[in-house]
């Protein structure tokens, strides 16, 4: 039987924690979860929904800092998610369903560290950082160095993720996330792959590139961003890197697709990121989520 706590302050979700208790924010991968017989629920669960400040998106010229408890729909919503930071927009409107987008959250999405999760990859090449709250403190800690691996994560069992970090890219940035998926709802990403590209008069000043669902944990590829970084932002370039990118990923088999497939499929989606990154960049409008319109180039 579980026990069920709804904290109302930070202090009590805290000390839960610190005794034992898990945390649930939307509910679901835990209780799907357990529903599906994938995994028990844990015996103690603390509800993290009714504590003040951890909901919502503040925006400042530094950047964004989006509260655990978001809703991808919110984060879909945001306007200035949309324009400035579109990659972020294209993941959040791409998780499950409507119901999925309303009820998950950002700190779930993270927190879940399934090497599949659709923000991750954004949220990466922005180079995002997430604040730890347990009862010993807080700590800032780079998202890069969140994932330890499928499932797991390097925060401790009575540290809450409380919010996420996104600086602000400087002008004539763009950004975008493509899945490829078998249909459009209710499925997780075969390959992903997210691309933040600045530009100066036609040449890339900076590039980061990450790849999802094709490692253990979702990374960026220095080697991709390499062939992009000081050069013009051309369909030579843009293919190199991808093949870079795709070149990076150590997918495996299963029952969705098999290893060759991924790979194969991981240069196209790195290509079709880093082309709409680009596109932003130079202002063009490209629908959100950009997997929709880049279907079929
Ligand atoms: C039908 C369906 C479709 C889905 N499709 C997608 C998809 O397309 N893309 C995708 O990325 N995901 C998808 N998911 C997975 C899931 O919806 C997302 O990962 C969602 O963001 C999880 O958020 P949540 O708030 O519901 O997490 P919860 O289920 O509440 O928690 C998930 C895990 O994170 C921990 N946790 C939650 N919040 C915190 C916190 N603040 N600090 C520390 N730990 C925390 C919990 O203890 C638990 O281990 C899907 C799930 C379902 C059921």
């Amino acid at each position: 039987m579980t026990s069920y706590l709804a904290a109302t302050s930070l202090e009590e979700a805290v000390a839960a924690l610190a005794d034992g208790a898990r945390p649930i924010a939307g509910g679901t991968d835990l209780v799907v979860g357990a529903r599906q017989g994938k995994k028990p629920l844990p015996e103690a669960l603390v509800g993290i929904h009714r504590i003040p400040g951890l909901n919502g998106i503040r925006d400042s010229d530094d950047g964004l800092e989006i509260g655990a408890m978001t809703s991808h729909a919110a984060v879909v919503a945001h306007p200035t998610v949309r324009n400035r930071y579109s990659g972020l927009a294209d993941a959040s409107a791409l998780v499950g369903s409507h119901a999925t987008r309303a009820q998950g959250t950002i700190g779930g999405n993270l927190m879940n560290a399934s090497p599949a999760m659709d923000t991750g990859a954004p949220l990466l090449c922005f180079d995002s950082a997430v604040t730890l709250a347990s009862a010993r403190g807080t700590r800032n800690l780079s998202l890069a160095d969140l994932w330890t691996g499928p499932g797991h994560t390097s925060a401790g069992r009575d540290e809450l993720l409380v919010a996420v970090h996104v600086p602000a890219p400087p002008p004539s940035t763009g950004s975008a996330y493509v899945r490829l998926q078998y249909r459009r709802q209710m499925e997780i990403a075969v390959v992903g792959a997210a691309a933040v590209v600045t530009l100066s008069e036609g040449t890339v000043t900076a590039a980061a590139i990450a790849i999802t669902a094709l490692a253990p944990v979702i990374h960026r590829v220095a080697e991709a961003e390499a062939r992009l970084i000081g050069g013009k932002a051309n369909a030579a370039a843009i293919a190199s890197a991808a093949d870079a990118a795709a070149e990076a990923s150590r997918p495996i088999d299963d029952v969705r697709a098999s290893a060759n497939y991924r790979k194969a499929m991981a240069a196209v989606v790195a290509r079709r990121a880093i082309e709409t990154a680009i596109s932003r960049a130079g202002g063009a409008e490209v629908e959100i989520p950009a997997s929709e319109s880049t279907y079929g180039s």
